[in-house]
């Protein structure tokens, strides 16, 4: 009775008892046996499809516990500018990609990922730079945390920004010593500028969800969790649900996507709620997941809202992109409605102040198992670690921001908040639940890099040696866990999915080699070979050996 049988593998099945496994058999879309080679290959039959593992592991399918799919499928088609070594680097960029892509003046040309910080002259683009590259196109380029961009003078005139502008609260509009905008945008200024983007429509959602998929399958990843209105705008959300909805029930939909709700506004969140729309409602791949909020900026761009200033910057304590009381409103209105919560905290007091908003709610709106969630819980001092622990709250972590942060930490932070920074051994030890999550586009989204950075806190080229505060290194075990289990314990489905058990779905990855046999820095060097959801074979790495 089975349609897929894998064996002769190293089954490595993130169960807490795990029975010795060499294989694993599938029917429908569930598991249905877990073994020895000899005893499964009995149950083969003529329509059962038959995969030799040669002794490659299989695991259950990676979940990233938080991303963001189409602003992943948007990058894609803007210019991509992690790699310049300095500004006159992006102006080449920019002005390549308008001439390659036949970009007509006037329509806006939007760039992503550069970092001053990799920079030998670390100052950030300008309207005057960004008018060599393309002076008749107007030119947005975002900075690789996502909360600063850059704007040329014509996307400065088409957003109204000029001498007259206004400081707005939660964001910065920068300018120079006589009061003229200098391009650079920071955090809720940036929406002036995207705000103008041409609009989605339902189709042109569709085909960036089968991109992004395609690509997802082939890192392994069978979820995702995904703040997709954080890209699209809140009031896109029902054509979203809607494009979601129509891939899923024409079977295009091919891994599990959980929407991380983003409606920062207490108007928009209670339309969302007034449609009916609940954490866990939804079918076997598409998923209505927990309302979504931000309350700080990143640690690179020294927008993390820490409790004390930034090291190398005495009078900067990052920005506050909701305050305390918006944050108790939307919070306390998702809870009255059942619906779960994450939260984007970075900094040690934004961190600190969801802790206490979600103590409060907890207490004013009391539930059984409300799975509060901080996405990123960067820095965590001692009491932060306390209040984890006894809330009980899950830290939504992203292991490849070591490698692309680890300096910056340092230079930023100073050296002891930057041994409380990405201190996931401390949290573990405490019995603090996490769930794995890249950030995507943030970061690379395959989570073999993030399990590779977690185990080694390494670069991919072996920096910093020996590893960047490796008291804090997780064991591959611990690190595999979290990008399953761990993110199906956020979602309420570590009973469907995040290990290989019997009666659970057959979402399932096949990896080039024996993971658990390897050099931990080998980690990232390996590559995914099957991807399975709900028993059917979705990836396939060609050629096969
Ligand atoms: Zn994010």
């Amino acid at each position: 009775m089975s349609d897929l049988i894998f064996y002769n593998g190293r089954i490595i099945t993130m169960e807490e008892k795990p029975a010795e496994a060499e294989a694993v058999a599938v029917t429908g879309d569930r598991i249905t046996a877990v073994g020895r080679t000899n005893d499964l290959i009995n149950l083969q039959e003529n329509r059962t499809t038959m995969v030799d593992l040669k002794g490659r592991a299989l695991l259950p399918g990676f979940n990233d516990s938080h991303m963001h799919l189409i602003g992943y499928a948007l990058t894609a088609e803007k210019v991509d500018l992690r790699h310049c070594s300095g500004v006159d680097e992006i102006v080449e960029a920019v002005r390549n990609f308008v001439r390659e892509n036949r970009v007509e003046a006037g329509q806006w040309v939007f760039g992503w990922g550069w970092d001053q910080g990799l920079f030998s002259d670390p100052r950030l683009p300008t309207r005057e730079d960004l008018d060599q590259a393309a002076p008749d196109h107007p030119v947005a380029i975002i900075r690789t945390c996502l909360h600063v961009l850059s704007a040329n003078t014509e996307a400065l005139k088409k957003a109204g920004i000029d001498r007259a502008a206004v400081p707005m609260e939660g964001g910065n509009i920068a300018v120079d010593a006589r009061g003229v905008p200098t391009g650079v945008l920071e955090e809720n200024a940036m929406s002036l500028v995207t705000g103008l983007q041409p609009p989605l429509d339902k189709e042109k959602l569709k085909s960036l969800i089968k991109s992004a998929s395609a690509a997802f399958l082939a890192a392994g990843l069978t979820s995702v969790q995904t703040d997709d209105l954080a890209s699209v705008g809140g009031e896109l959300a029902p054509v979203l649900i809607d494009a979601y909805r129509e891939l899923e029930a024409a079977g295009e939909l091919p891994l599990r996507v959980n929407l991380q709700a983003f409606l920062p506004e207490p108007e928009q969140l209670r339309s969302f709620l007034g449609r009916g729309h609940r954490t866990g409602q939804g079918g076997d791949y598409f998923k209505i997941g927990p309302l979504k909020l931000l309350t700080d900026g990143s640690i690179g761009g020294r927008t993390a809202l820490v409790s004390a200033p930034y090291e190398d910057s005495p009078d900067t304590y990052g920005v506050s992109v909701l305050a305390r009381g918006e944050v108790e409103e939307l919070v306390g209105l998702a809870a009255e409605h059942d619906m779960q919560c994450a939260v984007h905290a970075i900094g040690d007091a934004a961190v600190k102040m969801v802790l206490e908003v979600y103590q409060e709610t907890a207490r004013r709106h009391p539930r059984t198992d409300p799975r509060y969630r901080v996405i990123h819980a960067s820095m965590a001092g001692p009491r932060i670690l306390d209040r984890f622990e006894n809330q009980e709250v899950i830290a939504d972590i992203q292991p490849s921001f070591i490698p692309s942060d680890y300096i910056l930490v340092d230079r930023h932070l100073g050296p002891k908040r930057a041994a409380w920074t990405y201190r996931w051994r401390d949290f573990i030890d405490r019995g603090i639940r996490l769930a794995g999550g890249s950030d995507c586009p943030v970061e690379n989204y395959e989570p073999l890099e993030g399990i590779h950075a977690a185990v080694t806190r390494q670069d991919r080229n072996g920096n910093p040696p020996g590893g960047w505060n490796p008291a804090q290194c997780l064991e591959l075990g611990e690190a595999l866990y979290i990008y399953t289990m761990g993110s199906a314990y956020c979602t309420f489905e570590e009973n469907e999915k995040g290990s290989i058990a019997e009666g659970k779905l057959a979402d399932l990855v096949a990896l080039s080699d024996d993971i658990t046999a390897i050099d931990p820095p080998r980690i990232a060097d390996l590559k995914v070979d099957l991807s399975v959801v709900g028993g059917k074979i979705v990836y396939r790495r060609e050629p096969q050996t």
